[in-house]
């Protein structure tokens, strides 16, 4: 018998219909003669009720049975308002056991208490939670929706190689050994990069693709081996082009999911200027208390902490938190100076409060009446307010103050979770030194163009080189990066050469790519969104394998099938692959 409805579609509309339906017990009770049953399928849960007529036949039902029961729609006489079927219960006229289930070793229910080893190792019975089905059908219509808008703005979805050319995000590369050609291997992209690039030297103006990238990093909680970006790329336009396309998409995906209207257009933030204001290429804007250049006051302090920071270039930031000062006891912020020192090797954390109208704290001692007044009346201060205060290198100073102002945003609350707030931060640098190979790199990758005016700084002071890379940032995540790429091929050459690679090596690498840059290729740009962080958001979550169909663990493990694995002797042999040392972890 086929199903007449959905389980979760019933309403008190549908009383007295006759339906047919089938799904998952997912939970049985006995009462009396009578006997519940909360039968579920993708769409919901509703409650099937089997009388002293029926009860025999459904004696044995355990949960995860699937069951196919026949019945009439009723209203019911409690009403249960946590289930949107709650106001109606079928009673069921016929009731079969389509399959038996063994007990499953998880909790199949949202607030499950199994532990997430467990339940990544029976994924497929985890993605029985409701809230699981919840988000990978968000994640899917976030496709769909991108999907459309870009189809309508002109965008083209090509497929792009997964065995492919090793790509250039500097992270280090899936490797994938040819049989064929012994010796040889492919890299599974890191990011289609090069070839939508080349999707534009080819003429196609407006690119997408929903793609699987790879990047065998390092350990870290957010992250997985493989995930997918909105990978978009387009010719003939410049910043605005892109950011309008990507609002207008970020505008429909809000607008349809959630319900939520994004501001017009987004903020931008150049860089340097974000660093300064909050400490971080990724701000959240959903509240204010960004950090107080104090630097100016001190300049001919006596307080031999702040003179010696201020002669050895440094600066005295702050941030200014409004009745707060009670909140924070001595051993409160004990712990925001453990915080600042050891996660963010800061010297130490200073603090003012204002108290019935003086200022207290750990420097109201050391600095002078005229000091003090001027910190109060720059910073508008008032009666219970709380200054945090960082004398040190601006790097560190702003980093873990913009840490704090995160950290002390949560704990008074100063955050509305129902706001979104994009921005764009712009005008990246174009370099960053790495030490571990004594030389500068792409902060990017190396086909991200240079703002125009700095050109001639690639090598008298590449530090100083701004890029035109941008991000996206939404409440503190980063959602996407991008740029306008180089398109004249000595300037391509002449950045090569700024990081450190000969034109011969830059051939060997993507001599195909420098090539094609010599028959005509048009201005162009793109981004790459992360499909995971976007859906993370949308959820509320923040646990990307919450938002992952079957993903692996920290240290990129699959527990269920339990990949990467070993493989036969034989297999190796034909890739003519030796294990050199069979006992390294
Ligand atoms: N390929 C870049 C990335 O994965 C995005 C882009 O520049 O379009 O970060």
């Amino acid at each position: 018998m086929n199903r007449t409805c959905e389980n979760g579609s019933l309403r008190a509309a549908d009383a007295g219909k006759k339906v047919s339906l089938i799904g998952w017990v997912s939970k049985r009770r006995n009462l009396g003669s009578l006997v519940f049953v909360d039968l579920r399928d993708r769409s919901g849960i509703v409650q099937v009720t089997f009388d002293e007529t029926m009860a025999e036949k459904v004696k044995e039902v355990r949960s995860e049975y699937i069951l196919s029961v026949s019945g009439t729609v009723q209203l019911r006489k409690d009403p249960n308002p946590k289930l949107a079927t709650g106001e109606i219960e079928v009673l069921a006229e016929e009731g079969t056991i389509v399959n038996r289930a063994e007990t499953a070793p998880i909790t199949i229910a949202d607030d499950t208490d199994t532990n997430e080893d467990t339940r990544l190792k029976y994924r497929y019975l985890d993605l029985r939670r409701p809230v699981l089905q919840k988000n990978m059908i968000l994640r899917h219509k976030v496709c769909m929706i991108a999907r459309r808008v870009l189809d309508e703005k002109g965008f083209v979805e090509i497929e792009t190689p997964i065995l492919a050319r090793s790509t250039p995000e500097g992270a280090r590369d899936y490797l994938v050994p040819s049989r064929i050609y012994n010796g040889r291997f492919w890299a599974l992209p890191q990011s289609p990069q090069i070839y939508k690039q080349l999707l534009m030297i080819a003429g196609f103006e407006k690119y997408f693709q929903i793609a699987r990238c790879f990047r065998d990093e390092d350990l870290r909680a957010d992250r997985q081996p493989e995930f997918t970006q909105i990978d978009i790329e387009m010719s003939f336009g410049d910043e605005n082009t892109i950011f309008a396309t990507v609002e207008d998409l970020m505008k429909a995906i809000f607008k349809q999911t959630v319900g939520y209207t994004l501001e017009d257009s987004f903020v931008r933030i150049p860089y340097a200027e974000c660093i300064r204001r909050f400490g971080t290429d990724k701000p959240d804007l959903r509240f204010g208390n960004e950090i107080i250049d104090l630097s100016p006051i001190f300049k001919d302090t006596e307080f031999a902490v702040f003179k010696g920071v201020l002669d050895n270039g440094g600066v005295i930031s702050a941030l200014k938190f409004e009745n707060a000062a009670d909140k924070y006891s001595r051993k409160g912020l004990d712990k925001l100076q453990d915080f600042v020192k050891h996660g963010f090797k800061a010297k130490a954390l200073a603090y003012l409060k204002m108290e019935k109208g003086t200022l207290t704290g750990s420097v109201a001692k050391p600095l002078s009446d005229a000091e003090k007044a001027a910190v109060a009346e720059q910073l508008c201060l008032k009666d219970n307010d709380l200054v945090l205060i960082i004398a040190d290198k601006l790097k560190i100073a702003n980093t873990a103050l913009g840490a704090l102002r995160v950290r002390l945003g949560h704990e008074l609350n100063l955050i509305n979770n129902d706001e979104y707030k994009f921005l764009w931060v712009t005008e990246f640098p174009m370099f960053e030194y790495s030490e571990e190979e004594g030389r500068w790199v792409a902060a990017h990758h190396p086909f991200t163009a240079p703002v125009e005016a700095d050109v001639d700084k690639l090598f008298s002071d590449p530090e100083h080189v701004s890029s035109r890379a941008y991000d996206l940032v939404l409440n503190g995540y980063e959602l996407l990066s991008g740029s306008i790429r180089i398109h004249e091929q000595d300037l391509q050459e002449k950045v090569f050469e700024a990081i450190g690679l000969t034109m011969e090596k830059a051939k060997e690498r993507f001599g195909f790519f420098l090539d094609a840059f010599r028959y005509g290729t048009p201005p162009h740009g793109g981004v790459g969104i992360g499909l995971e962080r976007l859906v993370m958001v949308l959820a509320g979550t923040d646990n990307i394998r919450d938002v992952v169909a079957f993903p692996t663990t920290n240290s990129s493990l699959d527990l269920m099938s339990e990949s990467p694995n070993v493989v036969d002797q034989a297999q190796l042999d034909i890739l003519g692959i030796e294990i050199a040392n069979k006992n390294k972890e």
